[in-house]
């Protein structure tokens, strides 16, 4: 059979239309398919961020979206609770924006909670959607601790997650904080956690698992106590931060042994661990063992374990990924699913299941009084 001319012309015009289609809804597809799932681009949720500095600077919330992009799809937020003072008999005209920088104090500073909601605040929904926020601004050893958690909450409802990252025994950090001695044995911690669970919200905790430079043969008491708390609250969704490591706060001998015991325990069952902060990942993939080792624990305990950056106030984004880069012989080690979980899957459950509680615990309590009436005077003259 021949083709007439038109009918060639015809069918070489159809032909073109329908190649036109299908190129169109191919690359429909591909633009659906980044819009609806995160899994091209996206590297990872972080569990563990900060958008202000230990003098309560750092960026806006709307700088720290330029730095996540399309590579970090959602976060935690939260500044830090403590404030360091600049004590001009100390540092005199050297103001001093680190910790380590001086030896004057550090106090609770808690208006880092009304700035952090304010942040959250200036988001559009859709903004709003991607962020995490954490209440930080309490004072672990005062007992109206969790009163001040109540409050933020019902200050700006509709905002918040969780509590932390806050910190107990922090090397260099904890004997600084004026004011009583931080301790894992206060009730006031107690109720702390106690009010958390009772909300939903997650709890990032920072404890060091051993003193610096401990004498040999010196008890880790700090695991102890700590094991010892977390069981006190079995309801509680705790996300232990670094694995208890830090600067100084080297892995104590057998500490993924120890590790491996506590994620085992049921009565722990309620307690994951955030590998963050750079400090941590240089001891853990220190050596092929080491990262061995660790890749090994992970892939034992894959619901347990969370990626986060611990970065304070990034400026570009090379500095924000520096720690997923220095993971990525360890995340080569893990299974799939594993690494999925790491970086994503338990951020999520977590995360997710504390978006609905805390809203849930807001919206029953819309009506409680914020304030304490004043008491009532005395009768008679
Ligand atoms: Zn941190």
């Amino acid at each position: 059979m021949k083709y007439s001319c038109d009918a060639k012309r015809f069918l070489s015009k159809g032909f073109v239309i329908f190649l036109c289609f299908i190129i169109f809804s191919v690359s429909g597809f591909a633009q659906n398919a980044s819009n609806n799932s995160d899994s091209d681009t996206a590297l990872f949720y972080d569990s563990h961020f900060h958008l202000t500095n230990y003098i309560q600077e750092g960026i806006t919330v709307q700088k720290f979206l330029q730095v996540m992009s399309n590579k970090v799809p959602r976060s935690t937020l939260f500044g830090i609770p403590l404030q360091q003072q600049w004590a001009y008999e100390n540092t005199g005209d050297y103001a001093p924006s680190y910790y380590l920088q001086t030896d004057a104090p550090l106090y609770y500073y808690s208006f880092t909670d009304a700035y952090i909601a304010m942040q959250y605040r200036s988001l559009t929904k859709e903004q709003q959607a991607r962020f995490d926020p954490m209440i930080t601004g309490f004072n672990p050893t005062d007992m109206y601790a969790a009163d001040h958690i109540r409050r933020v909450l019902l200050t700006f409802p509709g905002v918040f997650e969780g509590i932390g990252e806050f910190t107990i025994h922090k090397e260099f950090v904890s004997p600084k904080i004026a004011g009583e001695t931080a301790s894992l044995m206060n009730p006031a911690l107690d109720s702390i956690f106690s009010f958390a669970s009772e909300v939903g919200l997650v709890i990032l905790i920072h404890n060091d698992i051993d003193a610096p430079f401990p004498k040999p043969g010196q008890p880790p008491y700090q695991a102890k106590q700590l094991g010892d708390l977390f069981r006190r609250h079995p309801d509680a969704t705790i996300i232990w931060a670094h694995c208890g490591l830090g600067r100084i706060v080297r892995p104590v001998k057998d500490q993924l042994t120890i590790i491996d015991q506590a994620l085992s325990d049921p009565a722990l069952k309620h307690v994951c661990i955030d590998i963050s902060w750079d400090e941590v990942a240089k001891y853990l993939v220190r050596t092929p063992q080491t990262t061995k080792a660790t890749a090994d624990l992970i892939n034992k305990y894959p619901d347990r374990f969370l990626f986060g950056t611990d970065e304070v106030a990034p400026t570009d984004q090379e500095k924000y990924l520096k720690v997923y880069n220095m993971y990525k012989p360890l995340l080569a080690q893990l299974t799939p699913s594993t690494r999925q979980k790491l970086l994503k899957g338990n951020y999520a459950r977590l995360f997710d299941a504390a978006r609905i509680k805390v809203r849930a615990w807001e919206k029953l309590h819309a009506n409680d009084p914020q304030i304490a009436p004043p008491p009532t005077p005395p009768s008679g003259d």
